[in-house]
């Protein structure tokens, strides 16, 4: 009996990952320990984080220019750290495309950072991505989120401004391919497509790592001079996101997986496209891959499809509180036949109420 995990973070592992992990349980490189339980300053750790980092790096196609740090706190936690640590002037702008991206404004704000929103999907409820233009004003730099988790949207290619980017990229992590040209900071949660809850994962520009007065669990510089082992890191979240790295890379890297996102997040808008009972909100062009939105337009029938969904195994399929209705997360580990098992009982559940709506 195979259960599909929809949720959007934590989400679905690899069905090898798990296996792997499984069988890296109790003794890790024959070690007579479990990657639990080893220390973050063993030989063994030193080999996974740094493995990890050359794996990340080459799979964003970025080059030694950019430091990765391994972080908790989450991407949360990043919505101040990062204007903290490199907005020289404390002046940033912000693209405005719903829930995620004003919470990163809510806390650059607490940091005493002042933020001019400069495009915004708000009037159209978030059911399209703004076009981005450049802005007049000189900026630090423009906090884009190029992935909506809660309303279904996203960027599929990134705007070309001379003022450079920080993306939030949590939702979408190494689903989909972007040029990163002028980027100062990729950054995002590990639990959405890179493995599991307590690692936080920041690209950031070596030559924007300087001197500065922050707290050393909060300072780039600290961080980055101590590789990310300032204190205890979260070792097994490291060690699991290495494993999903080294299962992307040889799936043929972020080009093929984009390809087998789109073919199952295709088979779902397909279906919903000509659905006379579910309705996806979001305007063609903005559509995500990795998280869709839909709904009946009716609570009650919504409800109804979310319980018998999960009586057939197709499980965290209701959408964020916040929207309502349905959302279906289709991260890199969910394979086509999920999203198929998903479409098939959706044409079922169709044919059995469309009269009722
Ligand atoms: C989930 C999510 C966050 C919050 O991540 P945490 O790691 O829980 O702090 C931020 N941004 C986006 C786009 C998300 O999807």
């Amino acid at each position: 009996m195979s259960v599909y995990n929809f949720a959007a973070g934590p989400a679905m592992l690899p069905a090898s990952v798990i296996n792997q992990i499984k069988s890296d349980l109790p003794s890790f490189n024959d070690s007579g320990m479990s990657v639990m339980e080893i220390s973050h300053r063993s030989d063994l750790f030193e080999k996974i984080i740094n493995e990890a980092k050359t794996n990340l790096l080459e799979l964003l196609n970025l080059s030694d220019d950019y430091e990765v740090l391994f972080l908790q706190g989450g991407a949360t936690t990043q919505f101040a750290a990062i204007p903290m640590n490199i907005a020289k002037t404390k002046h940033i702008g912000l693209v405005d495309t719903g829930h995620w991206s004003i919470r990163a404004q809510e806390e650059a704000k607490r940091a005493g950072i002042k933020v001019d929103t400069i495009a915004s999907s708000k009037t159209d409820q978030y059911h399209n991505i703004p076009n981005v233009k450049q802005p007049q004003q000189d900026l630090d730099y423009i906090h884009l989120t190029t992935n909506n988790t809660i309303e279904g949207t996203a960027y599929n290619k990134l705007p070309n401004l001379t003022t450079p980017l920080v993306l939030d990229v949590s939702s979408n992590f190494l689903a989909q391919s972007y040029q990163f040209k002028n980027v100062d900071v990729i950054y995002g949660g590990a639990q959405k497509n890179i493995g599991i809850a307590g690692l936080t994962i920041v690209a950031v520009r070596k030559d924007l790592i300087t001197e500065n007065d922050l707290p050393g669990m909060w300072n780039f510089q600290i961080l980055s001079k101590k590789n990310s082992m300032l204190n205890t890191p979260p070792v097994f979240a490291i060690y699991t996101a290495n494993l999903v790295l080294k299962w992307l890379k040889n799936l043929g890297g972020v080009a093929e997986i984009e390809k087998r996102n789109r073919q199952k997040s295709g088979l779902l808008y397909d279906f919903l496209d000509n659905s006379k009972l579910f309705n996806n909100p979001v305007k063609k062009d903005s559509r995500s891959l990795t998280n869709i939105v839909f709904s009946t337009g009716n609570d009650e029938l919504d409800n109804k499809f979310i319980e018998q969904a999960k009586e057939n195994n197709l499980v965290n399929l209701k959408g964020h509180r916040l929207v309502g209705g349905m959302r279906a997360s289709l991260y890199n580990a969910m394979p086509y036949e999920g999203a198929e098992a998903l479409v098939d009982f959706l044409e079922k559940f169709e044919r059995d109420n469309w009269r009722t709506k």
